[in-house]
């Protein structure tokens, strides 16, 4: 008997206390089925039989432990041929009448097929424990589909030893029946997301498992995992993309069906960690680029025959009117059942001057394209079938990512819109009083900024203003009080604010790098106003202007600022009007 870890695999193994590796290592065979023997006298129990391809070797094996007779259970974890292979000669070389088929009903239900004469004994009859002559006890674990339905586990608490049917199995290559390093938990990763049905299924098996105290894994396939790899193992299945199968139509390449298990993850994880669009698009580029060599990402929105806008990286993926491309059109609006039932998951190929590229439509709820994800390419590549479909669920996280973006900036613009007509004066366009406390703050900011600079405030009241509506009505006085606001424009910077701060008294906010600049603006403003004469129905209108400028001083508030040019104005009224007064 072979007790060494490591040594050839000729005979049986033992791996704990009377209990024994009974298995054959078939040549080129990744998948390495083991069958394991608990030594008990005549209570003893063989651990899923085998194919007809080992059992031979672990008649031999057994046969070095103890003489076949002596084994009165024979479990049955799940009933794939690799272990029930092996049950038409169990059944024909068991000769005690107590011997027993031990598996759930579930299995028994197909099991029953093979005509043994064996009988069943049912877990699930048995409150899940084997009681064995001398007092050792073993309790079964229930692991629906993992990866039959009546799947289950046995867990023997005399030497710690977790006998997991296929959980913890992996593909494995050269000889060695124990783990060396954790290297093997991430084939056990790439053999359970490949097959098992999904995460919910496979973690319910492992929060059972938790509550046992295992010393050592034992599974059907792969490597035995000894303690120091156990909690390791366990939480490596945590958590995995399982039902990656259902993917792969073609692809029996494992590790590349994992690397596309990781794309989705990834792709998933931005969407729901990440709130921002361009972090979104950011994570996606990064996916695709495992898939296809993308240079760039961009996004087509909107309606071809109306308005299609582009989102790029130089947009901040804010959407930019853009004219359409001619390979947009029937991809942007497309419907979603006719394009599958065109395209199936591949993307378009686009030709464009700028070179290739596959466009992916970004199907809303309701099944039309509402936008275009691009991704051009650094060279034509071929996408396999597999790696379409992938690229395809890669749309559906971008498809509600770029729908939350779009309605965040239809909400934005709205309220920029309705925060715009709230501050503008609807006669003149000038901002509103209202607005001043958010263009103080604005202006307080900016002088924070470049201290050296310097602001200030020119108060204007137009001269006898109310003799001009008396004199030719109150519309008239409109369009003259609308083109002395727009005459004002005229010569106000861009970055500056002017506000109608009363009926017909005006308030520019100005930014100046020097202090003498201040007063020569007011004098600009007061010149642009008094000539020409202001045409309008009436015929044209001289009208003058009075301005009291004032340089704010540090720490000022902005109504004292306001009140000091305040002051000055009313001297320019009272020393004649049609002029300007700086405040000291
Ligand atoms: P002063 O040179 O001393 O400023 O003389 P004034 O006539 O301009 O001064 P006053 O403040 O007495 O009159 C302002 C007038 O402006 C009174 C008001 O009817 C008129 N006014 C205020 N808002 C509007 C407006 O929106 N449209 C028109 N047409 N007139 C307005
Ligand atoms: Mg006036
Ligand atoms: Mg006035």
């Amino acid at each position: 008997m072979n007790t060494q870890p490591g040594r050839p695999l000729e005979r049986a193994v033992r791996i704990a206390d009377r209990l024994y590796w009974v298995g054959e290592r078939l040549a080129d065979d990744s998948f390495q089925c083991h069958t394991y023997l608990l030594e008990n006298g005549d209570d003893s129990v063989l651990f899923d039989p085998g194919s007809a391809l080992t059992f031979p070797h672990t008649l031999r094996a057994i046969a070095e432990i103890i003489p076949f007779a002596r084994i009165r259970y024979f479990v049955c974890h799940h009933p794939d041929p690799d272990i029930i292979g092996s049950l038409g000669v169990v059944d024909s070389m068991v000769a005690r009448p107590d011997a027993v088929l031990v598996t759930h009903w579930r299995a028994a239900a197909l099991l029953k097929h093979l005509g043994l004469r064996l009988p069943f004994w049912q877990v699930e009859q048995h409150d899940w424990r084997l009681e064995l002559s001398g007092g050792r006890t073993l309790e079964f674990i229930f692991t629906p589909y993992l990866h039959f339905p009546g799947a289950f586990a046995t867990f023997d608490p005399a030497t710690g030893t977790l006998l997991s049917s296929d959980l913890f199995g992996g593909f494995t290559e050269g000889p060695g029946l124990w783990a060396e390093d954790e290297s093997y938990l991430e084939g056990v990763r790439s053999f359970h997301e490949h097959y098992m049905p999904s995460r919910e299924h496979l973690l319910s098996a492992l929060v059972a498992f938790e509550k046992l105290p295992i010393r050592q894994i034992a599974p059907q396939h792969g490597r035995l995992i000894p303690e120091p790899f156990v909690r390791g193992a366990i939480d490596e299945l945590k958590g995995l993309d399982c039902g990656l199968f259902r993917f792969s139509r073609k692809e029996s390449d494992v590790a590349r069906l994992m690397d596309l298990a990781a794309v989705l993850r990834a792709s998933l994880d931005a969407l729901v960690l990440q709130r921002d669009f361009r972090d979104v698009a950011a994570t996606l580029l990064e996916q695709a680029r495992r898939l296809l060599p993308v240079a760039a990402l961009e996004f087509y929105s909107g309606d071809v025959a109306t308005l299609v806008k582009l989102h790029s990286v130089a947009t901040g993926f804010r959407g930019e009117p853009t004219p359409v491309p001619e390979w947009l059109v029937g991809v942007l609006g497309a419907d979603q059942v006719a394009w599958r039932a065109r395209q199936g998951d591949r993307p378009a190929s686009v030709e464009e001057p700028f070179g290739h590229a596959v466009a992916l439509p970004l199907f809303g709820a309701d099944g039309v394209a509402r936008a275009v994800a691009l991704l051009r390419l650094e060279r034509v590549a071929e996408l396999s079938d597999d790696e379409a479909s992938i690229l395809a669920q890669l749309a559906r996280p971008l498809a509600v990512a770029l729908e939350r973006e779009s309605s965040q900036h239809r909400v934005e613009d709205e309220r920029d819109q309705m925060y715009e007509r709230s501050i503008r004066d609807s006669l003149t366009g000038l901002y509103s009083r209202r607005y001043l406390d958010d263009a103080g703050r604005h202006l307080f900011e900016r002088h924070r900024r470049d201290p050296a600079a310097c602001f200030g405030v020119v108060m204007i009241d137009v001269d006898h203003f109310k003799r001009i509506n008396d004199a030719h009505g109150h519309p008239v006085g409109d369009v003259v009080l609308k083109e002395i606001a727009s005459r004002i424009g005229s010569v106000t910077r861009g970055g500056d604010v002017v506000v109608r701060y009363g009926g017909e008294e005006l308030a520019a906010f100005v930014y100046a790098a020097r202090a003498d600049e201040l007063g020569r603006y007011a004098e600009r403003v007061r010149r642009a106003i008094a000539s020409p004469p202001i045409p309008t129905s009436a015929g044209p209108i001289v009208v003058t202007v009075s301005a009291g400028a004032a340089l704010h001083v540090a720490g000022e508030p902005i109504d004292a600022l306001v009140r000091r040019a305040d002051e000055a104005l009313y001297e320019a009224k009272r020393t004649g009007r049609d002029r300007v007064c700086m405040a000291p």
